[in-house]
């Protein structure tokens, strides 16, 4: 250690750290995640594992010790709703967590990461909420993936997985995008990607290169269980995804979402390939050093213009269509990664633009009456409602010529989900609904003739675990009582100061 500047910080952050993973703290705090002098360090107060990446993204495991939280790598496992409500509880190590030392190592590429990064126990309801997400648990990070049509395989449900940061240059393959040098997140060069910067990777396991489609939709559930989506095609509950099973491809292990395994951040890593350490949108909200400002991408005003953070260098999925075909119509609704989309619900909101119209009956119509009580489930309903009439809207005929491009999110199984947990009566009921609204879309592009020329994606962001109920408890208490000055971002983000 020959960099006194960098020891002082070290030291509080080693300090925060022994706090936060005393054994008395075990039932709120899971692990605690931070970079060291020589690369990253996850602790518990099971264990510890200290480890590095090398120029060529290999991870190098430098020390571990008792039961590590990052112990269990595996990428296929949990794979029923059984196995989730059997063991909902279990610690990281135990619960395992894919792809964890390079998605934490990624996380701390950012000049907005914090200081250290608190992953709460499942045994902790630290936001008030049922179901959670945000932790590098395969249940908080798996995200579905489902796709169909031309230019897609049809290989039924498969064993395999794949990152929301491949999303988007799957997309871009889809769509024809010519392959290019390009580089990186981190700027070094990268052959044959399809957005000029790529972090992920084009999923060729779905990929049929012997059909083009005319038309890619993709459909992204926020923070929809894929377990429970399964289970739900299975059941019928959901007939518009068991029909984009039957006719594609599914990934049993979905899609896991990068660290933070949170809503901004994958919903940017999907549409940029770019890794949320990277693009500029760390997460929904952090703490800005330079400017000593909080962001809060979830605030309204901050949420429909999250695009003014994206990384300017970096592409959209939409701007890299437009590189390859600057005539075609590209259109986002409800979502944050719009930008380069020649319509998108979040600008019209920006500009006070006109949406697509919505009568009564859209509003109403696959609602389940009898959770109309529940806020969270009534104004999501109404904004997904939303989201479908401004689909209808692009697909009108209005903007010219149809899309070639459509991005549609749908946000009630994100809500419903944290409210009532992913395997709840009322999560039952939002995948029901957002299913319905899914396939009211697929009616429209069928009635204007295209659908068989059409590959319809179906993902979502980050996955979603019950938690234990129990009180809240603010971490910042033992951390102020031993004297360690911070700021603590969203229960979870300590900044040392
Ligand atoms: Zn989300």
């Amino acid at each position: 250690m020959t960099d006194a500047h960098a020891a002082a910080p070290d030291e509080a952050a080693h300090r925060a750290e022994a706090v936060l993973t005393d054994p008395t703290l075990q039932r709120e705090v899971d692990s605690v995640l931070r970079r060291t002098p020589t690369g990253y360090r996850a602790a518990s107060a099971r264990g510890s594992v200290e480890f590095t990446r090398t120029d060529d993204d290999t991870i190098v495991v430098i020390d571990d010790r008792g039961d590590h939280p990052l112990a269990d790598q595996r990428t296929d496992q949990r794979a029923s709703v059984g196995h989730e409500i059997d063991d909902p509880w279990s610690l990281l190590g135990d619960h395992p967590t894919p792809h964890a030392m390079a998605s934490v190592a990624q996380y701390f590429d950012s000049p907005h990461a914090p200081d250290l990064v608190v992953l709460h126990a499942p045994t902790h309801r630290f936001h008030g909420n049922v179901g959670e997400h945000g932790s590098l648990a395969t249940t908080q990070a798996r995200a579905p993936f489902i796709a169909a049509g031309p230019g897609v395989l049809a290989r039924g449900i498969v064993d395999e997985h794949l990152r929301t940061v491949d999303i988007a240059p799957t997309l871009a393959a889809l769509l024809g995008c010519d392959p290019i040098d390009g580089v990186d997140g981190l700027g070094r060069p990268r052959a044959g990607v399809r957005l000029l910067v790529q972090d992920g990777d084009e999923c060729t396991a779905v990929l049929d290169p012997d059909a083009r489609p005319e038309h890619v939709v993709l459909f992204l559930w926020d923070g929809c269980n894929p377990q429970a989506l399964h289970e739900a095609a299975a059941s019928g509950d959901a007939p518009h995804t068991a029909a984009l099973i039957e006719r594609g491809t599914s990934f049993r292990h979905g899609a896991y979402a990068s660290l933070p395994t949170a809503t901004l951040a994958n919903h940017t890593a999907a549409t940029t390939g770019v890794l949320p350490g990277r693009s500029g949108i760390l997460h929904n909200t952090w703490y800005d050093r330079s400017a000593d400002h909080v962001v809060d991408l979830l605030d309204y005003r901050q949420m429909i213009t999250a695009r003014d953070h994206l990384r300017t260098d970096i592409e959209t999925i939409h701007e890299a269509l437009h590189r390859n075909e600057p005539d075609a119509v590209s259109v986002a609704t409800y979502e944050y990664g719009d930008r380069g989309a020649n319509w998108s619900s979040y600008m019209q909101m920006t500009t006070g633009g006109p949406h697509g119209v919505l009568s009564d009956d859209d509003r109403r119509r696959h609602r389940t009456p009898e959770f109309m009580e529940v806020p969270a489930y009534r104004h999501y309903s109404t904004f997904d409602a939303r989201s479908v009439a401004d689909a209808r809207h692009c697909w009108s005929g209005a903007l010219g010529a149809l899309p070639r491009f459509s991005w549609f999110t749908l946000n009630l199984t994100d809500s419903i989900g944290h409210y009532g947990g992913p395997h709840s009566e009322i999560g039952r009921a939002a995948i029901r609904e957002t299913d319905a609204r899914m396939g009211e879309i697929i009616d429209e592009i069928d009635r204007r003739g295209v659908l068989d020329r059409t590959a319809i994606v179906m993902c979502a962001d980050h996955g979603m675990q019950t938690t234990a109920e129990g009180d809240a408890f603010d971490l910042s208490v033992p951390l102020r009582d031993a004297g360690v000055d911070h700021r603590m971002v969203d229960a979870q983000y300590v900044y040392l100061r």
